[in-house]
C-alpha cells in the first residue's frame, strides 16, 4: 500500500510520430523532455518532426484525403465507432498515462477518456447526417442541387490541458466529414494523443488519413498552414497564439476554427441556493487545477449573501485533497508545467501588491512537483492584473455586487467571451442573464459544458466556430451548388 508522500511510479509509453500509418521513433531527431508534474521527473522524450517528416505527413494527408472522401459515410462511421469502442476498452491504461503526463486527478482523466469516446460516436453519426438540398428552379429544365463536401486536409493544433478531448473533438469531426488530418498535439502530453491515434489505426483507419506530429510549435504551424495541401485550420490554445495562426491562415485564405482563452464570470444572486453554488464552484474552479478555459474565475456575489457564500466557498476549497493525480484520494493535482506556476505566482504577487486579501491558499506547496494551493482572493482592485488576464490555474477572485446591471457590466467588461455562469432561483433573472451575458457558453445553476452533443466555443476574443454538437462538423464541410439542365 502506498503511504502518504511516496511518489507513485508508473511506466510511461514510448513516444513516436505517426505519419502515413507508420510509427516513427525519435532516433536521429531532436526530442524534448516530457515531465511528470507531480514529481518533476522526466518520464519520456517526444520526437520532433523534421521538415521532411512534415512534408511526408502532408503528402500522406493529401493521398489519404483522396481515398477517405470517397469512403461512404456509413463506412467512415464504422471506423470511428470501432475507435470509440477501443478507447473505452483501453480507458484505464490511457487515463493513467494522461494523469502521469498532465497531472490531473485520475477520476478526471477517466472522465476525459469516456468523453473522448463519446465524441467519436457522436461524430460517426453526424457524418451520416450531412444533408444537401434541392432548390426549385426558375426554369423547368434546370435542376439545382446544393450539397456539402469535405473541405480537405486539416491542420489541427491541440493543447496540453485536455490531452484526450481536444484532439478527439478535432479528429472525430474532421474524419466524420471525410477530411484527412495532420495534428500537432501538445508536446507536454504526447502519449494520450498517440493512444487515440493508435485506437484509430487499430480500428482500420486507412494509412495517411491521420498523421500526428510534434516539434517546435511555430515551425510546424507555419509549415502546415502555408502548405497548399491544407484547406482548413483548427486551433485550441491561447489568444495570442490564436491571433498569430488566424493571421497566417488569413494570409493563406484558409478558414480557421479557434477555441481560445477565457476569464469566466459567475453571478451569484441573493435568491440562489448558496451552499449548492459554493460547492459546485469550488469543484469546478479547481477541476483540472484551474487549467480549463471554462474555469469560473471572477465570482461576483450579491452583497446580501456575500459573506455566507464566501465562508462556504473557502471551506469547500480548503477541504479539497491535493496530491499526485494517480493517488485515488486526490481531487486536485499539480499545475501542469512551470510556465503556469510562474504565471500564477506573478498574478498573486501583483494582486497582493494592489491590496488584495488572500482568503485561501496563495502559495506554492513545498514538495517535489508543481503544486500550488487552491487560492481565493478578495478586495482585488479593478486594475490588478488578475482582473484582466486569464489565470489558467487554481486562482479565483470573489467580489460583491449590488444590482444586476452592475454585475452584467462587470461580467461583460473583458474582451473574453467563452463561458459564464449564474446562480439564481428566479426565472426572470435567469432569462435576463442568459440573454445578456456575452459568452459562447452559459451555465445557469450548472457548470457541465463539455458534452459532445452540444456546441462548444466562444465569442469575442475567445474565438469563433463551434466544435461539438450539430455545428461541430459544419466547419469541415464546404458548400457546392450544382445547376444542371
Ligand atoms: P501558449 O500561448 O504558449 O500556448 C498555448 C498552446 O498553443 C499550447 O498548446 C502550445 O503548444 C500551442 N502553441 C504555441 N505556439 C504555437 C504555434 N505557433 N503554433 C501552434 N501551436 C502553438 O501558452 P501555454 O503556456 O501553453 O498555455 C497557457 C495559455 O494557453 C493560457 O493562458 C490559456 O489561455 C491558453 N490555453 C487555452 C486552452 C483552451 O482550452 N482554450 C488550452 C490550453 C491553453
Amino acid at each position: 500500500m502506498q503511504s502518504k508522500g511516496d511518489p507513485v511510479t508508473e511506466p510511461y509509453d514510448e513516444l513516436f510520430l505517426f505519419i502515413d500509418g507508420e510509427w516513427i521513433e525519435g532516433t536521429g531527431r531532436d526530442t524534448s523532455a516530457v515531465f511528470n508534474p507531480a514529481t518533476g521527473d522526466v518520464i519520456g522524450h517526444v520526437p520532433h518532426a523534421r521538415q521532411a517528416d512534415l512534408d511526408r505527413a502532408l503528402e500522406a494527408a493529401d493521398r489519404g484525403f483522396a481515398l477517405w472522401r470517397r469512403t461512404p459515410a456509413y463506412d467512415r462511421a464504422q471506423v470511428l465507432r470501432r475507435a470509440a469502442a477501443l478507447l473505452r476498452e483501453r480507458a484505464e491504461p490511457i487515463a493513467r498515462q494522461l494523469t502521469l503526463e498532465q497531472g490531473k486527478a485520475l477520476h478526471e482523466a477517466r472522465y476525459e477518456l469516456a468523453s473522448s469516446a463519446d465524441y467519436f460516436e457522436w461524430f460517426a453519426e453526424e457524418g451520416r447526417r450531412v444533408y444537401g438540398r434541392t432548390v426549385p428552379s426558375r426554369r423547368p429544365e434546370v435542376h439545382q442541387r446544393v450539397h456539402k463536401e469535405p473541405i480537405g486536409p486539416v491542420a489541427a493544433f491541440a493543447p496540453w490541458n485536455f490531452p484526450a478531448i481536444t484532439p478527439s473533438r478535432k479528429i472525430a469531426a474532421a474524419l466524420a466529414a471525410g477530411c484527412s488530418v495532420v495534428i500537432k498535439p501538445g508536446e507536454e502530453c504526447p502519449a494520450t494523443a498517440l493512444a487515440i491515434a493508435r485506437a484509430l489505426d487499430d480500428a482500420g483507419l486507412p494509412k495517411g488519413v491521420l498523421n500526428v506530429v510534434f516539434g517546435v510549435p511555430e515551425l510546424i504551424s507555419r509549415h502546415l498552414i502555408e502548405s497548399p495541401v491544407i484547406r482548413k485550420v483548427s486551433f485550441t490554445g491561447s489568444v495570442p497564439v490564436g491571433r498569430l495562426l488566424a493571421a497566417q491562415a488569413g494570409q493563406a485564405l484558409k478558414p480557421i476554427t479557434l477555441e481560445l482563452g477565457g476569464h469566466a464570470p459567475v453571478l451569484v444572486f441573493a435568491d440562489a441556493d448558496i451552499d449548492a453554488a459554493a460547492r459546485l464552484l469550488a469543484a469546478n474552479k479547481f477541476r483540472g487545477t484551474g487549467q480549463i478555459c471554462l474555469s469560473p474565475t471572477r465570482i461576483l456575489v450579491q452583497r446580501t449573501v456575500y459573506e455566507p457564500f464566501l465562508s462556504r466557498f473557502i471551506a469547500e476549497t480548503q477541504a479539497l485533497k491535493l496530491g499526485d493525480g494517480l493517488d485515488p484520494q486526490t481531487q486536485v493535482g499539480p499545475v501542469s508545467n512551470a510556465r503556469r506556476i510562474e504565471a500564477i505566482a506573478a498574478l498573486v504577487a501583483d494582486a497582493r501588491a494592489c491590496g488584495a486579501t488572500v482568503r485561501a491558499g496563495g502559495e506554492r506547496i513545498d514538495r517535489p512537483g508543481l503544486f500550488w494551493q487552491p487560492t481565493i482572493l478578495t478586495d482585488v482592485p479593478a486594475h490588478a492584473k488578475v482582473m484582466h488576464e486569464e489565470p489558467f490555474g487554481p486562482l479565483a477572485v470573489v467580489r460583491p455586487f449590488d444590482t444586476i446591471d452592475e454585475a452584467l457590466a462587470e461580467a461583460n467588461r473583458l474582451p473574453y467571451g467563452l463561458a459564464a455562469y449564474a446562480f439564481t432561483e428566479s426565472a426572470r433573472t435567469a432569462l435576463r442573464v442568459g440573454d445578456e451575458l456575452e459568452a459562447g457558453m452559459i451555465g445557469i445553476n450548472h457548470a457541465q459544458m463539455i458534452v459532445c452533443e452540444l456546441p462548444f466555443g466562444g465569442i469575442k476574443d475567445s474565438g469563433h466556430g463551434s466544435e461539438g454538437g450539430a455545428e461541430g462538423i459544419q466547419s469541415y464541410l464546404h458548400t457546392k451548388f450544382i445547376s444542371q439542365v
